[in-house]
């Protein structure tokens, strides 16, 4: 069994549509993959709507959180996507990376970037709008030669001179509302150094007694030892272990399945949630 459990369309910042993505995932010889965009959950009709025969669709959606001042993401799996409180709570944080991404536009603007906000809000075509979509623009704009290059203090990292920082729940009310709405907490990607400050080893023990579930372990942000260091601190706090691509499609080099989630893991994730069921696919659109 070959588990992807996090992965973005064009409901955020991917760049497959909803229903391509299950199609790549089915093609790239996946048995399970998980769409989880950042704070929204848009995409689920058109994927649930075209899930191929042999894979099952997981739904979920990476909230954007912050503690102490450092962003993180939690991932969050098969909740109710109608639960009030957390819905209200993902509608927050989508909503004000409108302003956000404007301000970020205006920064660039008077740094001597023609960026226009209509440019950026074509890229992101209704999608949850974000620093990649900006990243594309500069690109299209022939300022930095990939997206990646733009995540850099010179333009869009945290802290960088165009960034602008946008609405992030507290990890400990995320975990506390996915729950509420029968969901499956994975902090994901916890030493993604590269992104930033990182969040404490201590934090993490706190969470894991405030109920998270796992830990983003196996992902292509995260150096060898300390995918070591982190399955350690997991078998430690008695949290599951998860590995997935966090695909964007051509938005990052990394591809479906390039990194899984033991099927043991998966089987415990969906034991635990009450939020929604798996989708298994029935032929698809
Ligand atoms: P935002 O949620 O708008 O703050 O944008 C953060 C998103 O940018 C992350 O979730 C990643 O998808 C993406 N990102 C962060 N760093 C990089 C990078 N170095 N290269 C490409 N994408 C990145
Ligand atoms: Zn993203
Ligand atoms: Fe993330
Ligand atoms: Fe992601």
């Amino acid at each position: 069994m070959r588990i992807d459990l996090h992965c973005h369309s064009t409901a955020s910042d991917g760049t497959d549509t909803p229903a391509e993505l299950v199609r790549n995932a089915a093609a790239a010889g996946l048995d399970v993959v998980a769409l989880t965009d950042h704070d929204t959950t848009r995409g689920y009709a058109e994927a649930i709507a075209a899930v191929p025969e042999g894979l099952t669709l997981v739904t979920g959606a990476e909230l954007s959180c912050r503690i102490d001042g450092i962003s993180m993401h939690m991932l969050a799996y098969l909740f109710d996507p109608e639960e009030p409180a957390l819905l209200a709570e993902r509608e927050l944080v989508r909503d004000d990376r409108v302003p956000r991404a404007q301000g970020m536009v205006a920064k660039l603007n008077a740094l001597g970037v023609p960026v226009s906000w209509e440019q950026v809000e074509r890229i992101a075509a209704g999608g949850s709008v974000g620093r990649p979509h900006v990243a594309t623009a500069l690109v299209e704009l022939g300022v930095v030669p990939t997206v990646s290059d733009a995540f850099t203090e010179e333009w869009l990292a945290d802290g960088g001179r165009a960034f602008v920082e946008k609405h992030e729940t507290d990890p400990f009310e995320a975990i506390r509302l996915i729950k509420g709405a029968g969901g499956v907490a994975v902090f994901a990607h916890p030493a993604a150094a590269k992104r930033g400050r990182t969040v404490p080893e201590s934090a993490i023990a706190e969470m894991a007694a405030a109920g998270l579930d796992g830990i983003e372990v196996d992902h292509m942000d995260h150096e060898v030892d300390a995918r070591e260091r982190l399955r350690g601190l997991a078998k430690e706090l008695g949290l599951l272990v998860t590995g997935s691509s966090d695909y964007h499609g051509s938005r990052k080099t990394v591809s479906l399945g390039e990194y899984t989630t033991d099927p043991e893991v998966y089987g415990e994730i969906i034991r635990r949630a009450t939020g929604a069921f798996p989708v298994p696919g029935t032929g698809g659109i």
